[in-house]
């Protein structure tokens, strides 16, 4: 069986490693192209866009793909829909991997999107604001005149920005001294966060419960309903061999 993996997280390339040995199962890991140097996942490689639901359709059928793992970023939403849609017309089985979300802390600001993050930031006293959401997230706080904003992301930022900002080009894991020795450093007054899940960037909040800063999450992008959804790779290679099986 010929795998399809939309890639661009650790697990996807978890998922192609485990796969790698595989006699029965050959995975092709797909890339956005987002960032210059990614991390690539062993196997074939494919980057860039399909060009929506049709050029995914396209994409398996030519490809002879026999079954779709999305396995994106919790906030990629667009593609994970374009791969149910996809799935769905060309009748192909499709399983989401999806991280869990980070645990609640009843403290935190939930927010449906960015927009209303900004919305929440821009009605908070000056201070400097931690931003953590993204370098193409920026825009919607560009309008902010009165908060300093703290931005670290693994690329420079694309588009519009705020006036006041720190950038500070970083890759996970982080870890809690780290944190907290950059939260009092930049006298961070409050964190704007995604709900990504996982181990690399959580300590974070840790950080922020610690000092007693407050938090604002993103909460995560509605998933397609249908497909059968995942919280590991072991969940996703179970589901693969009952489907090869
Ligand atoms: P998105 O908003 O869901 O997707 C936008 C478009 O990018 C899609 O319509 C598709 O273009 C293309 N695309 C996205 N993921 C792709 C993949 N794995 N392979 C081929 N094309 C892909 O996604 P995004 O937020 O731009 O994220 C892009 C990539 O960065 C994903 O692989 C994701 O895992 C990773 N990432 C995202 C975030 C985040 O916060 N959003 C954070 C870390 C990593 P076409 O319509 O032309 O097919």
């Amino acid at each position: 069986m010929r795998i399809l993996i939309l890639g661009g997280t650790g697990e996807a390339r978890a998922l192609a490693a485990a796969l790698a040995d595989s006699p029965d199962l050959q995975a092709v890991s797909s890339l956005a192209g987002r960032v210059s140097n990614p991390a690539l996942p062993v196997g074939e490689v494919r980057i860039g866009g399909f060009g929506g639901v049709d050029g995914l359709v396209d994409y398996v059928r030519g490809e002879r793909i026999d079954a779709v793992v999305a396995a994106t970023h919790p906030f990629a939403g667009t593609i994970t829909r374009n791969a149910a849609s996809a799935a769905a017309i060309v009748g192909l089985p499709l399983v989401i991997l999806r991280r869990p979300p980070w645990t609640p802390d009843a403290s935190w600001v939930r927010v449906p999107d960015i927009e209303e993050a900004a919305r929440h930031v821009a009605a908070t006293p000056a201070g400097v604001v931690f931003l953590t959401t993204g370098r193409r997230d920026l825009s919607a706080f560009a309008g902010d005149a009165t908060h300093h904003f703290l931005v670290r992301a693994v690329e420079p930022p694309e588009g519009e920005r705020p006036q006041q900002l720190t950038l500070l080009l970083d890759r996970g894991p982080f870890r809690l001294e780290g944190e907290l020795r950059l939260f009092r450093e930049y006298a961070v007054s409050l964190l704007v966060t995604k709900d990504s899940g996982g181990e690399m960037t959580v300590a974070k909040l840790a950080a922020a419960r610690e000092l007693g800063v407050p938090v604002v999450v993103v909460d995560r992008p509605a998933l397609p309903p249908g497909p059968p959804v995942r919280s590991t790779v072991d969940g996703v290679l179970d589901w693969l061999a009952q489907l090869a099986g």
